[in-house]
């Protein structure tokens, strides 16, 4: 332990972002770091607890090493600290950009006093060994002579590529995207996470001799039989793209959108031509109502701040979360609280409000005459237990309201994979639909294919997905040399849902 009263001493100082004001006007990263004296303090705030719930079950599930290199900065061991993170995390710059941080709502500083900053530590340690010239490309001194595609290049199959290819797998990652990332690509936007910081990881792994092959939609440009043919095992790792839908009436009219297909759209503009394609979904001008909370909706938020729409307004079917811990969420829980993400700083910065709206459901559309939608109808809603202790939904009467909606936006969650490749491969599926395939395993019920990431345990996060492609790839390696030295993630935590 670095600092044995550093938690006294210093604050919890969290990363500035760029003002609200001066950000929207840009796609541009929004997330500063800390100059080197201020992190090494936040790293000395590090209580090197005997047990570091950091890493527990309801933390980091890629048994990140934190309080070790919570240390190292403290001590400006940065290239030890680089090197201990690289030991569990291969992306450790796409979740210092952009995770939820589970290891903070779990760390026992927590408890009396704001949690250490171990995800801005995070990415200043990424961050560091990028500027300092550290993380070059190291290719495998030999090659095993097994082969494995990965079907989906989001962080699960990124993730499984790095570890196969490491140990010296040929692999080679399909992509039907004309770009390789997955949602850290056409998902997440380029404020959240800058797409060059994406492209010089995948530079790396290109180097390192992972083949990315783009425009490759599996069963259907290249069928499934071809593929098993030429690999020696499968790992799919094609996302929950299946988008959880509104049918009420009205859904029909144009300007009603998934809200994927928004920020799909709007990054792919912004990287082919800056805008000037004219080829995405603009919010100009126009009253928006974004449906669903959580990261798609609030980048729907930013995305739609950053066009200079009218009006925004985000519906939430939840009631509004406390500011602080429920009774029934306690430490070392994930923290159901209320927070203000950056397409709400933004919203309220122009607007002058919160864009969000809880306890409300959308009823129908109407249009303008020509086939747009021009008005949202709500009811709000309660929340009562009912006899058997299970929450219901109930109406309340007279709380009909009508809304300018020129756009809708629905980000209202996902289903699980789509079908095709559920069919083509004949696998098994789980009650939720996703890829049936035990947790550590990873293996699916046809031999030699693997299932990693939101197709298997349904819509999650980059770091569950990056710590399932680790694990997926520990699987294939077994499957394909009769035992493995690469490292499971989280295991011994059982499959952890709900993070
Ligand atoms: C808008 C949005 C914002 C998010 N923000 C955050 C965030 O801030 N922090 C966070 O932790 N999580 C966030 N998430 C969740 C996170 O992005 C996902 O959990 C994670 O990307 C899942 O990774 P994955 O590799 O399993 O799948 P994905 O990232 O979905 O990648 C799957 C890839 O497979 C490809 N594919 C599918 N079928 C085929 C096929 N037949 N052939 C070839 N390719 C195929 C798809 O095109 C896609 O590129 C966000 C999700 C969304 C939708
Ligand atoms: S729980 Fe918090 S204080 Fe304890 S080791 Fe982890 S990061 Fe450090």
């Amino acid at each position: 332990m670095g600092k044995a009263t550093g938690f006294i001493e210093y604050s919890r100082k969290k990363s500035h972002d760029r003002p609200p004001g001066e950000r929207i006007k840009d796609f541009n990263l929004f997330h500063l770091t800390l100059d080197e004296e201020e992190r090494r303090n936040q790293g000395a705030r590090c209580m090197d607890c005997g047990i570091p719930f950091c890493q527990s079950a309801t933390g980091c599930p890629i048994d990140n090493l934190i309080p070790e290199w919570n240390d190292l900065i403290y001590r400006g061991m940065w290239k030890e600290a680089l090197d201990r993170l690289h030991k569990t995390n291969n992306f450790p710059e796409f979740t210092g950009l952009t995770c939820p941080a589970p290891c903070e709502g779990a760390c026992c500083l927590g408890i009396i006093d704001p949690a250490v900053t171990i995800k801005d530590n995070e990415y200043a340690i990424v961050n560091r060994g990028f500027e300092e010239g550290w993380i070059q490309p190291t290719p495998p001194p030999t090659r095993t002579g097994k082969t494995v595609a990965i079907i989906g290049s989001g962080p699960a199959g990124l993730a499984a590529s790095d570890q196969l290819n490491k140990v010296g797998h040929k692999v080679t990652v399909y992509e039907r995207a004309d770009r390789i990332g997955g949602l850290l690509t056409y998902g997440i936007p380029n404020m959240k996470l800058d797409k060059r910081i994406v492209q010089r990881r995948l530079d790396l792994m290109a180097d390192e001799g992972v083949e990315f092959v783009t425009n490759a939609n599996i069963g259907v440009d290249i069928d499934i039989d071809t593929l098993r043919q030429e690999f020696d095992a499968i790992v799919l790792a094609c996302g929950a793209t299946h988008p959880r839908d509104l049918p009420v009436p009205g859904r029909e009219l144009e300007g009603i959108h998934f809200a994927v297909k928004f920020l799909h759209q709007n990054t792919k503009s912004l990287l082919d031509s800056n805008f000037e394609d004219g080829q995405f979904i603009s919010a100009k001008d126009k009253h928006v109502i974004v449906i669903g909370g959580g990261d798609t909706g609030n980048d729907c938020l930013g995305t739609s701040m950053r066009h200079g729409c009218k009006s925004l307004t985000n519906f939430e079917i939840l009631p509004e979360p406390p500011v602080e811990r429920a009774p029934n969420n306690p430490w070392p829980e994930y923290p159901r609280i209320y927070r203000v993400d950056y397409g709400h700083e933004e919203a309220a910065h122009v607007f002058g409000r919160d864009p969000r709206e809880f306890c409300i459901v959308t009823k129908e559309f109407v249009g303008d005459g020509n086939g747009r939608v021009k008005v949202a109808h709500t009811a709000r809603i309660e929340w009562e237990k009912d006899d058997a202790g299970r929450f219901q939904m109930k109406e309340i009467p007279g709380s009909e309201e009508e809304w300018p909606a020129d756009l809708v936006f629905l980000a209202m969650g996902f289903l699980g994979p789509e079908e095709t490749l559920v069919k083509q491969f004949g696998l098994e599926t789980d009650e939720r639909s996703n890829m049936k395939a035990e947790y550590g395993r990873f293996a699916t019920s046809v031999d030699g294919i693997f299932a990693a990431g939101d197709c298997r345990r349904g819509q999650s996060l980059v770091v569950w997905a990056i710590a399932e492609g680790r694990g997926a790839a520990r699987a294939v390696d077994e499957y394909l040399m009769g035992s493995s030295d690469l490292p499971i993630p989280g295991v011994s935590l059982s499959d952890m849902s709900g993070t």
